[in-house]
């Protein structure tokens, strides 16, 4: 409701927003006046005089009118002068129109400002980015690839040092050094991923402060930035290697099961389809026999939702009626239990909306005919109480019988688990659709823009089932060793502003997730393009046909088309098609972003036609040739809705930019994923089945509105699932906070002795707590034995058992001691090499930290899985994932600490363990995200020259392990005021719950 109001009411408030700006604008323009007549040394001189007056306490507000006018009159010294970009020459003929003016206050408010496309976004950035390096901090500016980073920073570069401020770009494969050298630049150009992986690699990997690389977090623009913080956000960054231990894997040992499975299931789905088609086809059909009809129809697609016979009965509009009627029907409450008779008939449903896969009871019995119980979970809760009961066994066979039920526990649940991504694996993914094989590996396909992602993985297992089914070499299970999501990244930010063509359809998201509100800036010259209605078709056949029909028509005239698909796939259809009615067309093949700009320029010229999926070549400007106007402009044929409103916006944006005529049309089919999915049952459908006929085509603007109403149901949806990724992610970003801020303080700390020492107090308070010092006072000769034992092994301070006896004072022993390890420690100061002691601290830190660190990342994703296992149950899968989190995170700083007391005495300054563990992380640790290649890491793997070797035996391995905490984790947890479930009738917390 509030986001309906907010749409509503924006059109004004944009206007309102656009109102408050013109005297702004009004003054940059006077002050631009005078600028005229400086010389230009006068106005390089401006940028001194402004960082004085920041500097002596002016607000960048202040400043803001004069500055953005010293960037509009640089720009206007620019003009006819030739400028080289990308190693081409071109003359610069820009000057900031006051639109661009107004996105640029827009912009340095920390707004996203929705400029159309071809409205000269790159130029208005850097109105913002100088007056913010101004402040001496590194101001930024991120964009959707390499290439355009590269561009926009070489081609706005000749006005930034026009006017004296320095400019770089990070680009992928980039040294350490020179990423340094680019961050400490005023202003800095770059891609999300490469901006979050230097993050990352300062923060969880860096060893030395002199190895990270980035400078602060202050300013940043966002190019394009729904595709960004929205498309893009699914995917995390992460930096990974491979796992220490190789676990043995499901997928090899259930594949020749799932295979035979699934072919089960393909025999019975033709034959339920073979038997309703013959009942429907009969001629004097009886209503109860259609209804049988119908049911097996349903059948099959709970079975088999992208089976080719069954999209193609869904083709007869009055099947296909009958066959959503009927899913509308069984999904009711009232229908549950037939609902479920009728999966059981099934070997394993699949849930194609939402990416699930089930077993029935049929499909387990018939993978193990001898142990229906296989992929059941056991009850661990009722296990652990019977076990607890027994009279018969001794404490230790309890304890060995509850292991025994904990690992089977958890290798049901892996069964489980792997067994429904097999099943995924089999049924959703198709070869060459979703994935290629490349050189015996699986490549996945971007589903947008057609690229073959090399190096990206599925996460979860999907990859290694995918791997499994193709019978090639399952790759094995990788170590997280630092992540971070895109939106959490963008959210470290002092100030974040973003720019694009699309973002009103997203503006809710935006609001909530990142506090920046949308202001759509007028465009410079009214926009005349023609948005006509689409035209749905029976069959993609048809639509093709039409397609090809139109774009020949057009090509005749000489009116450049372009045309926009969803996927790779389409675009090779298309492709074809187009050659065969004797079109001449290039195909965006969008594998190298400088070539994929060179294609979309030449977009506009006369006659030419352009294949390209709906996300390619963006930021790349279509201008039109010669004689185009007249024909018309560009024409932007669209093949299909895509799931959300704003990439078809985009592609529409495409055409008619500042003032240029232009129109755009989408061809549909009722096989389109979109309308197959979504318009099931309501008025478009109605209007449909009623008249098509194949070959027919149908026109109207009430289907325009129905299909958008389709979209934003999904937009709605995928926010929700990203929405709720967020939620999760949050968990594990404020332990990255913590963690990273303790790590953070190490490497910047010349002697990094006080977060050691401050470690040690802790883990000491807490073993004299539970040696029973302290107010209620409660040692006894075996905890007090034990305590000195343990002290005694990890700090050389002779404790004795007599002499702790009799204290009672916690806090004047714990005192006491921690003095008389800080004198042990002095004494070892005075035997080290001064100037490597700050180096072994760091090391000591981080060391505990990273590989507990990481350790806990790899628990983390497996608790999310556990937990998605466990949402089967009533609870509410989220705040158990808090909860178990929280006590992941107790025990990784439990990990840590006890960690550094162990290394304290045992490293000496030694300089070879530190090369080794770096040099190991080095070779294999790989990047995985949006939009990067798996590179060689670069930053944060020199090793540090700080540690001079004195030949002392290398920093031991913590010996001392706390219980696994697989197994700590998954015992069923008791409330501290239930029954303790050793069923003594005690309170747990009197009994065995009893701190
Ligand atoms: P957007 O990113 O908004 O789609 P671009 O920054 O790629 O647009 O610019 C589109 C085109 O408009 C470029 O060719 C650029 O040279 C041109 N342009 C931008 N601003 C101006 C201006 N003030 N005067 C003249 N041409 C401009
Ligand atoms: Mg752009």
């Amino acid at each position: 409701m509030l986001s309906f109001l907010f749409q509503k009411f924006s059109g004004r408030h944009h206007r309102k927003y656009v109102e408050k700006c013109r005297p702004i604008v009004a003054r940059i323009n006077e002050f631009e006046l005078q600028y005229q007549q400086f010389t230009d040394d006068q106005l390089r001189a401006k940028t001194d005089e402004f960082r004085d007056r920041i500097a002596k306490g002016e607000t960048l507000d202040a400043i803001l009118p004069e500055a953005f006018a010293a960037v509009k009159n640089a720009a206007r010294r620019l003009c006819g002068r030739k400028v080289v970009v990308c190693d081409h020459e071109l003359t610069w003929d820009m000057v900031h129109f006051d639109v661009q003016l107004i996105g640029g206050i827009t912009l340095h408010e920390g707004r996203i400002a929705e400029m159309a496309t071809g409205e000269g976004k790159t130029l208005v950035a850097t109105l913002p980015l100088y007056l913010n390096a101004l402040t001496g901090k590194n101001a930024q500016l991120v964009t959707v690839n390499d290439y355009l980073a590269r561009r926009d920073s070489e081609w706005m570069g000749h006005l930034y040092n026009f006017l004296g401020i320095t400019v770089g770009c990070i680009q992928q494969q980039m040294h350490s050094e020179v990423r340094r050298e680019m961050y400490g630049r005023g202003i800095t150009y770059g891609t999300a991923s490469e901006f979050g992986f230097d993050y990352l690699r300062d923060n969880g990997m860096a060893t030395r402060k002199e190895d990270q690389v980035q400078r602060d977090h202050f300013f940043c623009i966002v190019d394009e930035i729904d595709s960004i913080l929205v498309d893009e956000a699914r995917t995390p960054l992460i930096i990974s290697g491979p796992a220490p231990i190789e676990r043995e894997q499901p997928f090899t040992r259930l594949k020749p099961g799932v295979a035979s499975l699934v072919s089960d299931q393909l025999r019975l789905i033709n034959r339920l389809v073979k038997e309703a088609t013959d009942l429907l086809e009969k001629p004097a059909v009886t209503a109860e026999e259609r209804q049988t009809a119908a049911m097996k129809m349903l059948q099959v697609k709970l079975g088999m939702p992208k089976n080719k016979l069954l999209l193609r009965l869904q083709e007869n509009p009055e099947w296909r009626k009958l066959l959503d009627k009927t899913d509308v029907e069984m999904h009711s409450d009232f229908n549950k239990d037939e609902l479920y008779k009728f999966k059981e008939e099934l070997f394993f449903t699949i849930d194609e909306k939402n990416h699930q896969a089930d077993l029935s009871e049929k499909g387990r019995t018939t993978l193990r005919p001898t142990d229906p119980d296989a992929f059941v979970l056991p009850d661990l809760a009722t296990i652990f109480t019977d076990i607890e009961k027994d009279a018969v066994m001794t404490p230790e066979q309890k304890d060995q019988a509850k292991r025994e039920a904990q690992s089977r526990y958890e290798v049901v649940s892996e069964d489980i688990h792997a067994l429904s991504q097999l099943l995924r694996a089999y049924s959703l993914y198709e070869r060459d659709v979703e994935y290629v094989v490349q050189d015996g590996k699986v490549v996945i396909v971007d589903e947008n823009t057609g690229r073959i992602m090399s190096g990206r993985r599925w996460s979860d297992g999907l990859h290694q089932a995918v791997e499994a089914k193709e019978n090639v070499n399952i790759e094995r299970e990788t170590r997280t060793y630092a992540t971070v999501t895109i939106q959490n990244y963008f959210r470290m930010y002092e100030k974040l502003a973003g720019m694009t063509g699309t973002a009103e359809t997203e503006a809710t998201e935006f609001h909530e997730i990142y506090h920046l509100s949308v202001t759509q800036i007028p465009t410079n010259q009214p926009c005349i393009r023609i948005d006509q209605n689409d035209s749905i078709f029976k069959t993609r056949r048809d639509k093709y046909n039409a397609v090809v029909k139109q774009v020949q028509e057009a090509q005749l005239r000489g009116q450049p088309v372009l045309v926009g698909t969803v996927t790779v796939e389409q675009s090779e259809v298309l492709s074809r098609m187009l050659k065969r009615a004797g079109v001449i067309h290039t195909v965006l093949n969008a594998k190298f972003h400088q070539q994929e700009a060179e294609i979309v320029t030449r977009a506009g010229h006369r006659g030419s036609v352009t294949i390209a999926t709906n996300m390619a070549g963006r930021g790349t400007d279509i201008k039109l040739g010669e004689g185009v106007r007249e024909l018309g402009g560009l024409f932007v044929v669209g093949t299909e809705r895509h799931e959300s409103r704003r990439i078809d916006r985009q592609l529409r944006g495409r055409c008619s930019r500042q003032g240029d005529p232009g129109k755009t049309k989408f061809f549909l089919s009722l096989e389109d994923d979109l309308m197959r999915l979504f318009l099931q049952g309501n008025l478009a459908s109605r209007i449909m089945e009623g008249a098509m006929v194949e070959g027919e085509e149908l026109e109207h603007s009430l289907l325009n509105r129905s299909i958008e109403s389709a979209q934003k149901k999904v937009e709605q949806q995928n926010f929700a699932i990203r929405k709720r990724l967020l939620q999760y992610d949050d968990v594990l970003n404020k332990q990255r906070e913590v963690i990273y801020g303790i790590r953070n303080g190490a490497l910047h700390d010349d002697r990094p002795k006080g977060v050691i020492f401050e470690m040690i107090e802790e883990e000491l308070a807490s073993r004299l707590e539970a040696a029973g010092y302290g107010e209620k006072g409660g040692t006894s000769l075996a905890r007090v034995e034990s305590l000195v034992g343990w002290l005694n092994s990890h700090f050389p301070i002779s404790a004795k058992v007599d002499e702790l006896a009799n204290r009672r004072d916690l806090e004047a022993l714990l005192k006491e001691l921690v003095e008389r390890i800080k004198q042990a420690y002095a004494l070892k100061e005075s035997v080290e090499d001064p100037a490597a002691l700050g180096g072994l601290e760091r090391y000591i830190v981080i060391n505990a930290i990273d590989h507990h660190w990481q350790e806990h990342l790899t628990e983390m994703e497996e608790l999310r899985r556990s937990i998605g296992l466990r949402s089967y149950g009533q609870k509410d899968p989220l705040s158990e994932y808090k909860g178990e989190a929280f006590r992941f995170f107790e025990e990784l700083m439990n990990n840590v600490r006890l960690q550094i007391c162990t290394s304290l005495f045992r490293s000496a300054t030694n300089r070879d363990a530190f090369e080794n563990l770096f040099a190991i992380l080095s070779r294999s640790a790989s990047l995985q995200g949006p939009t990067a290649a798996p590179t060689a890491l670069t930053a944060a793997t020199q090793v540090s020259s700080e540690p001079a070797s004195t030949g002392a035996p290398a920093p031991a391995e913590p010996e001392v392990k706390l219980p696994t905490i697989t197994i700590r984790r998954e015992t069923p947890k008791v409330g501290r005021n239930d029954p303790c479930p050793c069923g003594s009738g005690k309170k747990f917390k009197n009994c065995h719950g009893a701190a």
